[in-house]
């Protein structure tokens, strides 16, 4: 079996990937709070986490991986956005979820194999509290209830930071009810107006931590494998996570408590620069979409770097995966498919596999299928990039019918037009060339009665169009 790598934020190291049950790989991601699009950065993590799920179900087994991740439908931006707009949030989160399926799978997502929502778990999150009071590590102040960090003493350890620290660091107002600044809320009191749930402490809600808590612990048990997310999230969410379930639900003997390998994604940026709506540089991930950028661009130009890394999104890397990719479904597409006719399906290759394997070194694996492409392996090529979510049948809509666009069209015209010159004047091999040209960069020519007609083939390539001038 191929072994798998991981840096694990957890201990800092690369470490070997060994699940608790191989037939049953557990994972579990922080999804999204639903009150608006996913921009371009919220789809980071999507996509590096359903490159590692496919990787998983490669190697252990397509039913033997559970992949979960969760949809944080009550917040307070939520309620806020639901003020704003004189909306229900039933309606904003319903609508904002439906959303978020739509834009990722346009991505080509794989659905993970449970998506709950924070609302339909309030029991389990007020079991979850109810246990760590009793055993000391919460306690109710004011209809609130507090983790007391202070009964946690591994608390920070996922961060580096001690108690102190944070405190020091800290710039926010302490709330008298609190017994220690870095004390946080595990359910807080709602106004009448406010969405709430009946509670031993009064009608409230509860704060965001305690949702992945209490679902993972629901859908994956006490312990499980993989815990994955944006590095945003480390301190304090996932900091609080393990407190909270740690202290809920200690490791027995000689076994860890909760998530043992944790996985985290860098940020995005955009041309560079943070991307934000003040400098004018946020985009949604629909509204790529809206601009006419396939989901399998947007997937390959995202996975052209390490998850590890920054990652910056420009307009440039995303002509250049266009054109890539419309190579590869050329190459990928009919011709392989009529050639591997009759014989076993391809393999995924080693080398796309090893990369992958190698703390999901995705970068590694596109290299590996240029190497692919550029022998002409169209049918190792398909297999491979399935791996990785790319060249699958249902997301090449987009490259099936190219439309030539005022300046292609023009250039082709300018081609042919120097073909007919060659020709008039029995230069033979400057025809040959051009007519090659034509051929390798997916404009069908036809010499008619009427002069030359083209159309673009699937696989057309503007950049080896352009190169014939
Ligand atoms: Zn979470």
């Amino acid at each position: 079996m191929v072994e798998i790598r991981f840096h694990n934020t957890k201990t800092r190291r690369r470490e070997l990937f060994r699940p608790l049950d191989p037939a049953n790989v557990r994972m579990y991601v922080c999804g999204p709070t639903v009150y608006d699009r996913a921009h371009l950065g919220n789809a980071r993590p999507v996509l590096v986490f359903d490159v590692l799920y496919r990787l998983l179900r490669h190697v252990y087994g397509a039913g033997r991986v559970t992949y979960v991740r969760n949809f944080t439908d009550v917040d307070d931006k939520i309620i806020a956005r639901a003020a704003e707009t004189g909306r229900a949030i039933g309606g904003i989160t319903a609508e904002t979820t439906q959303w978020f399926l739509d834009d990722m799978a346009a991505l080509g997502a794989l659905k993970p194999d449970a998506m709950p929502r924070a609302t339909d778990y309030i029991p389990a999150m007020l079991r979850m509290i109810e246990t760590l009071i009793a055993r000391g590590h919460a306690y109710a102040a004011e209809g609130h209830v507090l983790f007391a960090v202070e009964s946690y003493p591994q608390y920070g350890a996922l961060s580096g930071r001690s108690v102190d620290d944070m405190i020091a660091g800290a710039r926010v107002e302490v709330a008298p009810y609190k017994r220690n600044p870095m004390d946080f809320v595990l359910w807080k009191p709602s106004t009448p107006d406010q969405p709430g749930w009946e509670s031993p402490w009064g009608r409230g809600r509860p704060g965001w931590h305690i949702e992945c808590s209490a679902m993972s612990y629901e859908l994956l048990g006490d312990r499980f494998d993989i815990h994955g997310g944006g590095n945003d999230l480390i301190f304090p969410h996932h900091e609080n996570e393990i407190a909270q379930s740690c202290c809920a639900h200690p490791a027995r003997k000689g076994e860890e408590c909760f998530a043992r390998y944790w996985l985290h994604n860098e940020m995005l940026q955009v041309e560079g620069k943070k991307m934000s709506k003040s400098l004018g540089n946020f985009f949604t991930v629909r509204d790529l979409l809206d601009q006419g950028i396939p989901g399998e661009v947007i997937r390959f130009v995202m996975l052209s770097t390490h998850y590890r890394k920054p990652m910056d999104w420009t307009a440039k890397k995303a002509r250049e995966a266009e054109s890539v990719l419309r190579r590869w479904r050329g190459l990928a597409g009919e011709m392989a498919e009529a050639r591997a006719e009759g014989k076993p399906p391809q393999e995924v290759d080693p080398g796309v596999l090893e990369a992958l394997a190698d703390d999901l070194n995705t970068p590694g694996a596109l290299a590996r299928l240029h190497e692919l492409a550029g022998a002409g392996n169209g049918p190792a090529l398909r297999a491979s990039a399935g791996l990785l979510g790319l060249l699958n049948k249902g997301m090449g809509g987009w490259a099936g019918a190219p439309r030539a666009d005022a300046d292609v069209a023009e250039r082709i015209e300018r081609l042919l037009r120097a073909r007919a010159e060659a020709r008039a004047a029995r230069d033979f091999a400057r025809a040959d060339r051009l007519r090659d040209g034509f051929a390798a960069a997916g404009v069908i020519v036809r010499d008619t009665a009427e002069g030359a007609r083209w159309e673009l083939a699937p696989g057309f390539d503007p950049a080896r169009l352009e190169e014939m001038e």
